[in-house]
């Protein structure tokens, strides 16, 4: 994108689980956006073990959300490195004082919220085992391992990431829902383009803005 094209400012919206990622990976293959996912740039922080890493894994392993000064500071940070592109937040804001702090330094124009209810989400989520060696993922449901429990190429354990457990995956949503709902609200009112349904509910576009 040359530099005096117009550079779009989106952010999107929907609960751990909801498939923001896989939604954001298409809009961001299809239009050429650079994509921020704040849940993976915490994981690169916990894998190579920097000072916010280790304090995330803390907050992460119980369901809890980053305190906000230190995932705006984080968050901030990264979109410097992209002033000049065009590009999708994903995971951020969380919370009104963060959505604050972007709204401080960036010109957001549009926001598309992924509304799915919480039982679809608890199901899928807790059906999600992982290889830790190689990041393979399988779902009980839809892509099951060949035996129960056991890696298909190396035949190693399967594990359950801390935040896919059920006892984690609720407070999550629940954190989600208090902390995330004012966020919904203030962009709602100025700037949400797309109010995505899920299937099998009724579903609509609102636009605004
Ligand atoms: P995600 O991959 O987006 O589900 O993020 C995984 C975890 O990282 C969340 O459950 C939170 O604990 C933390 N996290 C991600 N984004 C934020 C954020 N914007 N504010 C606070 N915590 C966050």
């Amino acid at each position: 994108m040359g530099a005096s094209a117009r550079l779009l400012r989106a952010v999107i919206m929907g609960a751990p689980g909801s498939g923001k990622g896989t939604v954001s990976s298409r809009i961001t293959k299809h239009f050429a956006l650079k994509h921020l996912s704040s849940g993976d740039l915490l994981r690169d922080n916990m894998l190579r073990g920097t000072e916010i890493g280790v304090l995330a894994k803390t907050f992460i392993d119980q369901g809890k959300l980053i305190p906000d000064g230190v995932m705006t500071r984080l968050a901030l940070h990264e979109l410097k490195n992209l002033t000049q592109y065009s590009w999708l937040l994903d995971g951020f804001p969380r919370t009104l004082p963060q959505a604050e702090a972007l709204d401080g330094a960036y010109q957001i124009d549009t926001v598309i919220n992924l509304n799915v209810p919480f039982e679809v989400i608890k199901q899928r989520l807790t059906a999600r085992w992982i290889h830790p060696a190689s990041g393979r993922v399988y779902n009980i449901e839809f892509n099951p391992p060949k035996a129960v429990g056991i890696d298909d190429l190396t035949g190693e354990p399967l594990i359950q990431r801390d935040d896919d457990k059920p006892e984690t995956v609720v407070k999550r949503l629940k954190a989600y829902e208090v902390q995330t709902q004012p966020v919904l609200e203030y962009y709602r009112a100025t700037r949400m383009r797309a109010y995505v349904l899920w299937p099998g509910r009724k579903s609509g576009a609102m636009r605004g803005g």
